[in-house]
């Protein structure tokens, strides 16, 4: 079982924020922490997959959800992942009030300067974790 944390986003689709969530995921997985964190798919543990289980149980996560119903971070938690933070993006396009972020599919400069803030505060949260080890 790899130690890395696991960056979980929910699978939000027709909205702007699970697009925002996912991609935010991928900028922590692939650009920012690559040592620290990897992700995987929220619908594999969703479905009760005994192997995305096992690579869940006991570790540390960090969920990311589009919106107040949380999918991410309940089922991490259900699956026996450990939730030391959970991220919702609607907080952080609250302070960009009357942005106009993209669409469900694609994100303007405002949709990825937002994802931008996202990925470096759980970033941040990462190392944090990472150095708690
Ligand atoms: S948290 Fe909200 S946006 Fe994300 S999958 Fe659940 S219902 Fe959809």
């Amino acid at each position: 079982m790899s130690n890395k944390v696991k960056v979980i986003p929910c699978s939000g689709m027709g909205k702007v924020f699970g697009l925002a969530s996912r991609e935010a995921a991928l900028k922590v997985v692939t650009e920012l922490c690559v040592e620290q964190a990897e992700t995987m798919c929220l619908a594999y543990l969703v479905t009760g997959d005994d192997e995305a289980k096992e690579q869940i149980k006991g570790c540390n996560c960090i969920t990311i959800d589009g919106c107040p119903k949380m999918c991410s971070a309940k089922n991490v938690s259900e699956a026996g992942g450990i939730v030391k933070q959970k991220y919702r993006v609607v907080d952080t396009f609250r302070k960009h009030r009357g942005a106009q972020a993209g669409t469900a599919t694609s994100l303007t400069d405002e949709g990825w300067q937002i994802v931008d803030e996202l990925a470096d505060e759980i970033a941040e949260k990462v190392k944090e974790l990472s150095e708690e080890e």
